[in-house]
This record gives C-alpha cells, sequence and structure tokens, in this order.
C-alpha cells in the first residue's frame, strides 16, 4: 500500500474544490480530481504539476455512474487505496417557484445530491479498507436557512445533510467518517455572478462583516479529514461567519 493517503475531489477543477485538493496536497496527500469542465480541469493539472504536486484528473460527470465505478476502480488500481471523498461537485439554477422548470429542479438535485449519492456509493467500498476513511460533503447554509429563488439549491443542500448523517451511521462500523462542510457567502463563480443588491442583502446577515474565502472552507475540510478529528462523524460544520446557527 502507498504510504501517503489519497483522496478524492469532485468538482476540483476551480472554486472551493480546486483550494481543498490545494491543502490536502500541500498536507502530502495524493490528489484524484474529477469535474465535468474538461477545460478547467487540464489548466488545474498543469498549475498543480508546476507546483510539484502529485494529481490525476479525470473529466466525467458526477451523475454518470458507470464513469464513478470506472473513474474509482481506476484510482484504486493505481494506488491501491483510497482514504478520503470529498463530494463537492455542485451547480445552481434558481429561480422562483412559479417560474422554475421541472428540468431545473431535476438537474441541480442529480448532479448535487444524487452525485454525491453515487460517488459515495462507489467509492465507499475502498474507504472501508482505509485504516481511517473520510467522507467530506460540501452542503450549504441555504441547506439549513432555505433562500428564496433557489428551492432546487436548498433542498439539494438539505438532503446532503440526511445523507451525511445516515452514510455516518451506516459506515462508522468500517471506521469511515461522514461529514459535512456548510459554507456560508463564499466569493467564487458561482456567487459572482450575483447583483450587487444581493451581495449586500447577504453582508448584511453576517455578523462577521465579510464574505468567506476558499481558504475558509479549505481549512474546515483539511481539519474533518485530518487525523485529529477521528472521532467527528454524522457532523455539519458551519463556515459561514455566524449567517446561521
Ligand atoms: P464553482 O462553480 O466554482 O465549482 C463547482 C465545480 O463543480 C466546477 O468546477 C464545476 O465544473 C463542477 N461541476 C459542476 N457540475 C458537475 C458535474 N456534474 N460533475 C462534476 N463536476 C461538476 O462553485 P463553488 O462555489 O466552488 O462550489 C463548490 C461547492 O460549494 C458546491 O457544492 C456549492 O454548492 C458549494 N457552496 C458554495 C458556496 C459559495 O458561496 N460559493 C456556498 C455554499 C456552498
Amino acid at each position: 500500500m502507498n504510504d501517503k493517503r489519497v483522496a478524492v475531489i469532485t468538482g476540483g477543477g476551480g472554486g472551493i474544490g480546486k483550494r481543498i485538493a490545494e491543502v490536502l496536497a500541500i498536507n502530502g496527500i495524493i490528489i484524484s480530481l474529477i469535474d465535468a469542465d474538461e477545460g478547467l480541469l487540464e489548466n488545474t493539472r498543469k498549475e498543480f504539476e508546476d507546483s510539484g504536486f502529485e494529481v490525476r484528473t479525470l473529466a466525467s460527470s458526477v451523475t454518470d455512474e458507470e464513469a464513478m465505478e470506472g473513474i474509482a476502480k481506476e484510482i484504486f488500481g493505481e494506488y491501491d487505496r483510497v482514504d478520503i471523498l470529498i463530494n463537492n461537485a455542485g451547480i445552481t439554477k434558481d429561480g422562483l417557484l412559479l417560474r422554475m422548470k421541472k428540468e431545473s429542479w431535476d438537474a441541480v438535485l442529480s448532479v448535487n445530491l444524487t452525485g454525491a449519492f453515487i460517488c459515495s456509493r462507489v467509492f465507499s467500498r475502498f474507504l472501508m479498507k482505509s485504516p481511517a476513511g473520510r467522507i467530506v460533503n460540501i452542503s450549504s447554509v441555504v441547506g439549513q436557512m432555505g433562500n428564496a429563488g433557489q428551492a432546487n439549491y436548498c433542498a439539494s443542500k438539505a438532503g446532503i445533510i440526511g445523507l451525511t448523517k445516515s452514510l455516518a451511521r451506516e459506515l462508522a462500523g468500517k471506521k469511515v467518517t461522514v461529514n459535512a462542510v456548510a459554507p456560508g457567502f463564499i466569493q467564487t463563480r458561482m456567487t459572482d455572478v450575483l447583483s450587487e443588491k444581493v451581495r449586500e442583502q447577504m453582508m448584511g446577515m453576517i455578523p462577521l462583516g465579510s464574505f468567506g474565502t476558499v481558504d475558509d472552507i479549505a481549512h474546515a475540510v483539511n481539519f474533518l479529514v485530518s487525523e485529529e478529528s477521528g472521532y467527528i462523524t454524522g457532523h455539519v460544520l458551519n463556515v459561514n461567519g455566524g449567517m446561521y446557527m
């Protein structure tokens, strides 16, 4: 078995997922990135290699169960271990209820929730072989609070919390911990598209008075995959500047 731990990060081509990957790599973990955006993934692969990090990139959608099965076997075949799965891939397709098309509902649930289920299922049989398997699911503050215009997204992120707690109970016997990180408003591509008005409204709801960064999320995830967090499972770690307590 390889000495170094091996992590798989979905949606790792950019934003929060990419930063999680960098922080784990700095801590000596071998990284595999899965992302649907091949161009983004390729740029990230080059950046990682230039920094001297070992990285594997796999362009595919987390909704493609057969592809995920193949990728899980490929990664295990290469390193003889998979220790960490970060279910981070996510999309938004916002709209008020009366205008939200069923396709937007299905698309968001499919990537954000079903994708996390598929990856957890295909990778868990390898995680169970690890001495300290870890799953960290990326939820959202709005999965706990709700948000007008994001019924599909909020339902998917609330679903992630139910998935996390159920898998924490199921996999505990195999010493695999399953936790969620619930980010607040984090500056990335996903939030760059919001209007100034919405951003101002959000800021008014954050007691710490600033938006979060990808570093804030990456460090929380890094703690949850560490040896020191081995007695924590089924937990939702809020990283939201106090927006929801
Ligand atoms: P982002 O759009 O920068 O990153 C999401 C990544 O997921 C992209 O690289 C994208 O290509 C990838 N992706 C999308 N669909 C995919 C699919 N079907 N299969 C594989 N990869 C796919 O957004 P981000 O802000 O970095 O978001 C990362 C996670 O954090 C998401 O789950 C998001 O819901 C969550 N989150 C973000 C915020 C925020 O404020 N940015 C807040 C709470 C939660």
